[in-house]
């Protein structure tokens, strides 16, 4: 007997988010991000989902290895690039695109002896502070770069900071400017924008976009995933396995954080914190029980989470519970937890099914 708790995936949902980055930036070939086990879904229904999209990018190199052995034929950007050299012979067998953003890493490619030129992309941190070459190195670096017989096309890329946000340290109008300085005279494809820029810079101009979260049906930040037309593509579903009538004063869960202050029913349910749900999800997080909200009491454990049934005096053991997706926006259970959708849809752990559902 499984426990009652799993992740519809929703393949459709998937298909259709895609189509939603696509008319935000109908010139744009499309990497579909899928790093993450593509943000929790699957790497397999990330495939399926995404095989109108142009290329499929992620981190993990073997993650990278099985996409191939699934069948996907089209591109396959390595958005870390090489993490060690053995990374390369990896590479050059499965015809997997690198980013370059370090030294070390052009060291290595300079070592390298590939059975046919491998596709790379010059990555210019423009202020993020997190990967690329300085701005005013772009040009030594592509000269060096071109210069590597294991190097073919040079492509470029930038990540942006802050697309949701005008009023940032480092609007995107910053970065943008300092980049495309940066390649000015170099020739080669650019890959820009994440789903906030995607979302919401229609401005911007490039070969390439790089939407991930918005795929998932997640928000990016700067307005809701509805209010982007995005569906969710996950659906975290289970049950109430037992029922507690409470009195006043009686108390729910570690460390008694919930005090009941009149008569009430509460609900457990099949999800908790190894399950990937948020400890820290206070009382009062919405929850989804028979299709109406309540909101979760009490500190969420290992293996369940309490939730007020006062209002639904029909829903007892067995009764359907949805944590997020359908119905609840996954990003209003992250807000209330004091997170983001990206970081609940990820860190859902490998003991949760996952079951496809249209
Ligand atoms: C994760 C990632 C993306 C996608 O970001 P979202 O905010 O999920 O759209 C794009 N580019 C790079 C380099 C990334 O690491």
């Amino acid at each position: 007997m499984p426990r009652p708790l799993v992740a519809l995936i929703h393949p459709q949902a998937l298909q259709f988010n895609l189509t939603i980055a696509r008319a935000a930036r109908p010139q744009a070939k499309i990497w579909a991000i899928v790093k993450a086990n593509a943000y929790g879904h699957g790497l397999e229904q990330g495939l399926r989902g995404f095989a109108d999209a142009e290329g499929l990018s992620l981190v993990e190199w073997d993650a990278a290895v099985t996409l191939r052995e699934l069948g996907w034929r089209k591109p396959i950007m390595m958005l870390e690039g090489l993490f060690e050299f053995s990374d390369l012979a990896i590479a050059d067998q499965y015809r997997l695109q690198i980013v370059v953003h370090s030294d070390e890493q052009l060291a290595m490619l300079q070592s390298a002896h590939l059975s046919q030129p491998l596709d790379v992309h010059l990555k210019i941190n423009t202020g993020m502070n997190r990967l690329g070459f300085a701005p005013d190195r772009a040009h030594q670096i592509y000269t060096s770069l071109r210069a590597i017989p294991s190097v073919g096309n040079i492509a470029f890329l930038t990540h942006f900071a802050n697309a949701e946000n005008a009023q940032s340290a480092l609007p995107v109008e910053t970065q943008l400017a300092c980049f495309t300085q940066a390649i000015a005279g170099l020739k080669g494809e650019v890959s820009l924008s994440n789903s906030a820029a995607t979302l919401i810079q229609r401005l911007i101009t490039s070969d390439w976009i790089r939407p991930g979260v918005m795929l998932y049906g997640g928000s990016p930040g700067g307005g809701s995933a509805a209010s982007f037309g995005l569906r969710p593509a996950m659906t975290l579903q289970s049950q109430i396995t037992a029922v507690q009538n409470l009195q006043p004063g009686d108390v729910v869960g570690y460390g008694s954080t919930f005090k009941a202050d009149k008569p009430m029913r509460i609900g457990i349910v099949a999800c908790g914190y190894a399950d990937g749900y948020p400890r820290h999800a206070p009382t009062g997080t919405p929850i989804l029980v028979q299709g109406q909200q309540t909101r979760i009491v009490g500190r969420v454990s290992m293996d369940m989470l309490s939730v007020d049934l006062s209002a639904l005096p029909d829903a007892g053991v067995g009764a359907e519970v949805i944590l997020w997706g359908k119905g609840l926006p996954i990003d209003e259970v992250a807000a209330a937890a004091g997170t983001i959708g990206y970081e609940l849809m990820c860190a859902l752990t490998s003991r949760v099914r996952r079951q496809v559902q249209d």
